[in-house]
C-alpha cells in the first residue's frame, strides 16, 4: 500500500492546536474483536471512495482496525475521543453483531452513535490520497465544543448495504439536489452513515431502505423526513443504484 506520510507535526483537525499528531486508528482497535465474531475473521475488505460521482479510489485486504491516520492531538485523542469510545463501545458493538434488532433508543447513545459516525468520517477524510475534505473546520470544530454533529448534520443506520466491505466514503453531492456530503461506514451488520449540509437547513434527503429495511435515523433529534429524493446507496460494485 502506497501512503504519503503526513508530517509528523500539524494542527489537529478538532482543536486546531499545532503540535504532534497522534496515529488515531480510523476504527477502534476492539472492533476487530467484534468483527472477528461476526464475519469468522477480523479482515474484510474495504475502500475508500472520493469525487462527486463514487469511484472506487483504494481497496485493501487488512484488517482496518489496524489503519492509522495521524491527525488528532493527544489530548483530544485521549480525553474526549477515547471517552466517546467508550461510550459507543456497548452499543456499536450490539449494533455489529445484531443488525437492526437492536436499536438504541436514549437520545444520548443515539447523540454518542452520530458524534461517533461524524468523528470517523472526518478522520476517514484524513487519509491518504483522499484529496476531497467536506468536513469542514467549523463543524469539526462544533463536535469538539459541543460532542454533537454540527448543525443539518443527519446520521442514521441501516444493514449494510455491501456485506463485503468496510466502505468510508467521502464524496461530495451533486446538482439537483444541493451541496452536502455523505460518509458511510459499514461495520459489522450494520451501516452507519452521516449526512452533512453545506446550506443553512439540512438537505432534503432520505435515505433508502436496504435489504428491505427501512433505516433508522438516530441525529438530529426527532428528525423527520420532508418528501424528497431518496440518497443513493452504494452497493456492492461499487456503483450506484
Ligand atoms: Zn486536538
Amino acid at each position: 500500500m502506497k501512503a504519503t506520510k503526513p508530517p509528523p507535526t500539524g494542527p489537529c483537525i478538532f482543536c486546531e492546536v499545532i503540535g504532534p499528531l497522534e496515529g488515531e486508528h480510523l476504527l477502534p482497535a476492539w472492533t476487530r474483536g467484534v468483527l472477528e465474531e461476526v464475519l469468522g475473521s477480523g479482515y474484510r475488505r474495504h475502500r475508500v471512495f472520493k469525487t462527486e460521482n463514487p469511484r472506487e479510489m483504494r481497496r485493501w485486504h487488512n484488517p482496518i482496525a489496524t489503519h492509522k491516520v495521524h491527525c488528532v492531538c493527544y489530548d483530544c485523542n485521549h480525553r474526549w475521543m477515547k471517552s466517546l469510545e467508550e461510550r459507543v463501545k456497548v452499543p456499536l458493538g450490539n449494533l455489529m453483531r445484531h443488525g437492526l434488532q437492536i436499536i438504541p433508543a436514549g437520545d444520548s447513545v443515539r447523540r454518542d452513535l452520530a458524534a461517533w459516525a461524524f468523528k470517523t468520517a472526518a478522520v476517514g477524510q484524513e487519509m491518504p490520497d483522499v484529496d476531497i475534505k467536506p468536513i469542514g473546520l467549523d463543524a469539526r470544530r462544533h463536535l469538539y465544543r459541543t460532542g454533537e454533529p454540527p448543525p443539518n448534520v443527519v446520521a442514521w443506520v441501516s444493514p449494510t448495504p455491501a456485506p463485503a466491505f468496510d466502505v468510508v466514503i467521502q464524496s461530495g453531492l451533486v446538482e439537483p439536489f444541493g451541496h452536502g456530503y455523505v460518509s458511510q461506514l459499514a461495520i459489522g451488520r450494520i451501516c452507519l452513515s452521516v449526512f452533512g449540509s453545506f446550506a443553512s437547513s439540512p438537505l432534503p434527503y432520505r435515505p433508502v431502505s436496504v435489504l428491505a429495511v427501512d433505516p433508522v435515523v438516530i441525529w438530529p433529534r426527532h428528525a423527520v423526513w420532508s418528501q424528497s429524493p431518496t440518497l443513493l446507496v452504494p452497493t456492492e460494485s461499487g456503483r450506484l443504484k
